[in-house]
């Protein structure tokens, strides 16, 4: 089996996760089965389309490793458009109307007053050409709507949801055009998806009611429909779907420190009854990707969880990976010193900053500064090795009668300013010898 999937983005603003997980889902999809995954820049409202949006989406998708197979663009198809739907006029599946907005609110009221499902009681059907030269010559242009077969039941197995029926009766006939020419999307869609070989259908939930309609249009284009699959939406860690989730993209997210894979090993599995695994390549979430994995109950995106996934894939990110972001003169000994310490590759010049120096130690008690001044004669005694720090504790320990806490902590806050950090261990042969012998120094004048 092969397979070609496709993500179909209006350019009408920028992507966030929830867009990103569809089109990664539908990547890996794709990849999964050896096959292809397209690019379909979704542009026929000329009038809210940007091209700065267009750029971005490529972008974004790049940004996560994300490689089209292809790009289309609907601008680019209209000719194809209006032969698929002169076939369909040829067989009256598409036909003219002229009610207004108002007027099919009212119309919609009145069904709802009377208890009836607020369908398109078709009332357009059943003008004459006379009635439609009458509309002509008073300047009314129709719109078109697609013809559904009442008769016939919609039916298909979804790749996540399982069986789906849906009564054609209870469904109104889709608008696809506009009075000024324009398409809506429901048809270019469908024209697309066959003239594009796509193979499988993957979006979210809120188009279940619009494959249900599209459906019947591969049929009338005499075509069987791809496989669909819709999963569930994504909502933030509070279980809503959140202004901040729907708005989330890749700038923020980026600007916050989160490295591309962190973002694709969380959304790969989100939905799905998987565990999320930042140790996982694209390959390997291809190779696991399975429609039958994905559960029907909203997918939990939770930033915190996230930013956990984040730090795991820096603690394990090799220094040729990191080196375009760390700061200058950083080499890889520091680089593994420091790595297990940082949330994000962002962290590093502060830690670089604390190898380098200058630091800023506390102001120590005597007894404190007695013990760094011992530290000082101890460190200008010893070889200085890959072990010198182990060397050194050895000594305080036996000289000082310090252990634990009051052993450790006078030392880190002398020699790096901070309370906390990487393994000093590892800190102290990149401080130097002779950085270090300063630092004791000046924490034990300090208040002298
Ligand atoms: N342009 C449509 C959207 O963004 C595409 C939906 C589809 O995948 O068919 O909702």
């Amino acid at each position: 089996m092969t397979a070609t999937t496709r993500f179909a983005p209006s350019p009408t603003g920028r992507l966030h996760v929830g867009n990103l997980r569809t089109a990664l889902h539908n990547w890996l999809l794709a990849k999964h089965h050896g096959g292809r995954f397209l690019l379909r820049i979704d542009d026929t409202d000329a009038e809210r389309s940007r091209e700065e949006f267009v750029d971005a989406i490529r972008h974004d998708l790049a940004w996560l490793g994300i490689v089209p197979d292809g790009e289309e663009r609907q601008s680019a198809r209209f000719d194809l458009y209006e032969r698929e739907f002169a076939r369909l006029a040829e067989q009256g599946r598409v036909y003219r109307c002229y009610e207004t907005p108002q007027e099919l609110e009212l119309k919609r009221k009145v069904q709802l007053g009377r208890g009836l499902p607020p369908i398109y009681d078709r009332a357009a059907l059943s003008l004459t050409e006379a009635d439609h030269a009458a509309k002509a010559a008073a300047g009314d242009k129709p719109h078109w709507r697609f013809l559904l077969d009442r008769e016939t039941p919609v039916e298909w197995v979804d790749g996540i949801r399982g069986p789906q029926h849906f009564d054609p009766a209870q469904m109104s006939d889709p608008v696809i055009r506009r009075a000024d020419g324009s398409w809506l999307y429901m048809l270019p869609s469908v024209i697309d998806d066959i003239d594009m070989g796509i193979t499988d259908v993957l979006r979210g939930e809120d188009h279940v009611s619009n494959t249900a309609t599209q459906m019947q249009m591969f049929g009338a284009l005499g075509s069987s429909p791809p496989r669909f699959a819709h999963e569930a939406l994504l909502v933030g860690s509070e279980g809503k779907l959140s202004k901040r989730l729907g708005s989330l993209g890749i700038d923020t997210l980026r600007e916050a420190g989160i490295e591309p894979h962190a973002l694709v090993a969380l959304l790969a599995r989100l939905g799905t009854s998987d565990p999320v695994d930042a140790s996982l390549d694209a390959g390997a979430l291809a190779a696991g990707f399975d429609l039958s994995h994905f559960g029907r109950a909203p997918a939990r995106f939770d930033e915190e969880e996230l930013h956990r996934l984040n730090a795991a894939v820096v603690h394990a990110m090799s220094f040729s990976q990191a080196a375009a972001c760390l700061p200058e003169g950083m080499d890889e000994a520091a680089w593994l010193a420091i790595r297990p310490n940082l949330a994000h590759v962002g962290e590093a010049a502060d830690w670089w900053q604390v190898v380098t120096g200058p630091v800023d130690a506390p102001d120590f008690d005597d007894e404190t500064r007695a013990f760094l001044a011992q530290a000082g004669e101890a460190l200008a005694s010893l070889a200085w090795s890959g072990e010198v720090w182990r060397d050194l504790v050895a000594v305080l320990k036996e000289t000082s009668g310090r252990k634990g806490k009051d052993l450790f902590q006078p030392l880190r806050q002398a020699l790096t300013g901070r309370d906390h950090g990487p393994e000093m261990a590892a800190l102290l042969p990149l401080i130097g010898r002779d950085q270090a012998l300063v630092r004791l120094e000046s924490a034990v004048r300090a208040i002298q």
